[in-house]
């Protein structure tokens, strides 16, 4: 007979298909016979379930293995395991008992990435997209007065919409595009060979100041006014970005 302690020590690596058939035998028997045991097996199994579900929005595992190890306590860590992180880090069992603890004590969702990093992701994503299949604008035109018209009757808001070619950021169009669960207004400019996407939607709360955050390699400046919401995107550097929001911010 499996002693409780035993049985429980190896709930994770039964979880994880990792024990031997005796082992498995002993622990899946000791399951039927105590109570305490078999509520850790469900609530261990569901947890690992909303893990494996949620996995794709684990984008910075390096950040939370460094997290991981350091709340491993010492008995149980296996530094054999542990080395190569860029491994499927989700099948080491020993991972698994630390991040049960770890969501337990609620910690874990500190290391999820918010819905603004999400926000951030799919920003550039869609930077990205627009430069690789050279889709940058549905309606290309540095006419502003030909640009805002297009936007008329696709969307329930007017995008502002300025040409800054005398400021040295001529608007070469505008497109539709898809984010944060809303379609949203893209407006492009150009400075020198540096496309920059414009995106713009309505924010109901209050107005706020430009804040500059780093993704991928691309740069990006939000902010708010007049009842709508701006992200600039740009791989341009962070000054001429923040001049080019400067000379915006006047204009709109
Ligand atoms: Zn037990």
């Amino acid at each position: 007979m499996m002693e409780h302690n035993q049985a429980k020590e190896l709930l994770p690596a039964y979880l994880d298909h990792e024990l031997g058939i005796t082992d498995a035998n002993a622990v899946e028997h000791h399951l039927g016979t105590c109570p305490e045991c078999q509520q850790a097996y469900e609530e261990q199994r569901s947890v690992r379930a909303l893990l494996k579900r949620d996995a794709a929005y684990f984008k910075a595992p390096a950040h939370l293995a460094q997290r991981i190890n350091m709340s491993m306590p010492a008995e149980r860590a296996r530094p054999n395991r542990f080395n190569g992180w860029n491994v499927n880090w989700l099948s080491a069992g020993a991972v698994i008992a630390t991040l049960l603890a770890l969501v337990w004590s609620g910690s874990l969702y500190l290391a999820l990435p918010s819905a603004q990093d999400r926000l951030l992701e799919e920003l550039v994503s869609s930077h990205v997209r627009s430069l690789q299949v050279d889709h940058l604008s549905d309606v290309a035109s540095s006419d502003q007065h030909t640009v805002k018209p297009w936007f008329h009757g696709k969307l329930d808001f007017a995008p502002p919409v300025v040409d800054l070619t005398p400021q040295g950021f001529p608007l070469v169009g505008g497109r539709l595009d898809y984010l944060n669960d809303r379609t949203v207004a893209v407006l492009v400019y150009r400075h020198d060979q540096h496309p920059i996407n414009l995106y713009i939607w309505p924010r109901a709360d209050s107005n706020s100041a430009p804040q500059m955050q780093s993704s991928h390699g691309y740069h990006l400046i939000n902010w708010a006014a007049g009842g709508m919401n701006y992200w600039a995107v740009s791989d341009l550097a962070t000054d001429e970005l923040e001049i080019f929001v400067n000379t915006l911010r006047l204009q709109v």
